[in-house]
C-alpha cells in the first residue's frame, strides 16, 4: 500500500488532513489503549482530520457574547456533522483496505458510543492524529494542528496493514503556555482543566503533556449549555459547589443529546486558544 492510495481517497471522502503511524508508537502507551488491544495483529494507524467551519466557530463566539442560537450552530456544524463525515470516512477506509489489501481494519468512533463510566472511547483519536505527525496534543487536552490550531475533529483506522508512516510534527512547540498565561484554564467557565497538573504520555521516543482534565466537569457544561429548563440557580449552585456528585446527578437527569456525548459543546478551550484564533483568523 502507498500512500498515495490514501491521499486519494482522503480527497474523495472530504478529509482534510491525514496521517499514519507504525504501532511501534505507541509502545509505551497504557493497557487497553494500543491498537494491539482492539486488533491483535495490528501494524499500523491511519488518522483522519476534519476542519471544522470558521462560521461555526463564529456562531459559538456569539454564544459566548450572549447570542444564545449561536450554540447550535456549533452543536450540529462544528460537532455532530464533521464527526459523521469522519464516521463515514473511516468506515469507506476500512472497506477499501479489507477489500483492496485484505487486511482487517478496525474503523475508530471519533465521538460516541463509548464508556460513559469514565469517559474514554475505544481509542484516543488525538492521540492517534499525534503519533500520526498531525500536530501536538495542548494543555487544554486538545490537537493543535500546525495550519488551524484545534479547530479540527478527529478519526481514525486501525489496520492490520504495513503502511509507511509519516513523521511525527517536528516544529515549533504549538502550546505556549508561557505566551498565553494559559488562557484555557483560565477561560474554563468550569474549571475542568488544572492549571498545575499534568498528564505525561509518551509517543515513540517523545514525552509530551496536557493539562489535568476533569472530563465529567466539561460534560456536565455542555448539558447544562444546551437544557434551558434548567434555573439560573440550579446553574449558579452547580458551578459553585462543583461537587461530583451533582454534576453526575445532573448529567443523569438532563435530556439533552450532549447526554450521550463525550464531546465538548462549549468549546472555549477550542476555539479561543490563541492559535486557533490567529491561525483561523477568527
Ligand atoms: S490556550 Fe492554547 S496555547 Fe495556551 S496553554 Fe491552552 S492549549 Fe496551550
Ligand atoms: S469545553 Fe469548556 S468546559 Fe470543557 S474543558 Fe473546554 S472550556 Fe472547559
Amino acid at each position: 500500500m502507498v500512500l498515495s492510495d490514501i491521499e486519494e481517497l482522503a480527497k474523495k471522502l472530504n478529509i482534510d488532513f491525514w496521517g499514519v503511524a507504525s504501532i511501534e508508537r505507541f509502545n509505551n502507551a497504557p493497557m487497553g489503549r494500543k491498537p494491539t488491544d482492539i486488533l491483535f495483529n495490528a501494524k499500523s494507524v491511519i488518522a483522519i482530520g476534519i476542519q471544522i467551519p470558521k462560521g461555526a466557530l463564529v456562531a459559538q463566539m456569539r454564544f459566548y457574547e450572549g447570542y444564545d442560537p449561536g450554540k447550535f450552530v456549533y452543536l450540529h456544524y462544528g460537532v455532530q456533522i464533521p464527526n459523521t463525515y469522519l464516521e463515514i470516512a473511516s468506515i469507506n477506509i476500512s472497506r477499501f483496505l479489507e477489500k483492496e489489501y485484505g487486511w482487517v481494519s478496525v474503523p475508530l468512533p471519533p465521538s460516541q458510543p463509548y464508556d460513559r463510566a469514565n469517559r474514554l472511547g475505544v481509542m484516543s483519536v488525538r492521540h492517534i492524529a499525534c503519533a500520526a505527525g498531525l500536530g501536538e496534543i495542548g494543555w487544554n487536552n486538545l490537537m493543535i494542528h500546525p495550519e488551524i490550531g484545534c479547530a479540527v475533529r478527529y478519526g481514525g483506522v486501525v489496520t492490520e496493514g504495513e503502511i509507511k508512516q509519516t513523521m511525527l510534527y517536528g516544529g515549533e512547540p504549538l502550546c505556549r503556555p508561557d505566551k498565553c498565561g494559559r488562557l484555557c484554564v483560565r477561560e474554563c467557565p468550569i474549571g475542568a482543566i488544572s492549571a498545575t497538573e499534568s498528564v505525561g504520555f509518551e509517543i515513540s521516543d517523545r514525552n509530551f503533556c496536557m493539562g489535568d482534565m476533569d472530563k465529567i466537569y466539561c460534560q456536565a457544561l455542555s448539558v447544562l449549555e444546551l437544557d434551558s429548563s434548567l434555573s439560573k440557580q440550579r446553574w449558579t449552585k452547580i458551578v459553585e459547589e462543583r461537587t461530583r456528585e451533582n454534576i453526575v446527578s445532573l448529567i443523569n437527569e438532563t435530556q439533552t443529546p450532549m447526554k450521550r456525548t463525550a464531546t465538548r459543546l462549549c468549546g472555549k478551550c477550542l476555539i479561543l486558544c490563541p492559535v486557533t484564533r490567529t491561525k483561523m483568523r477568527i
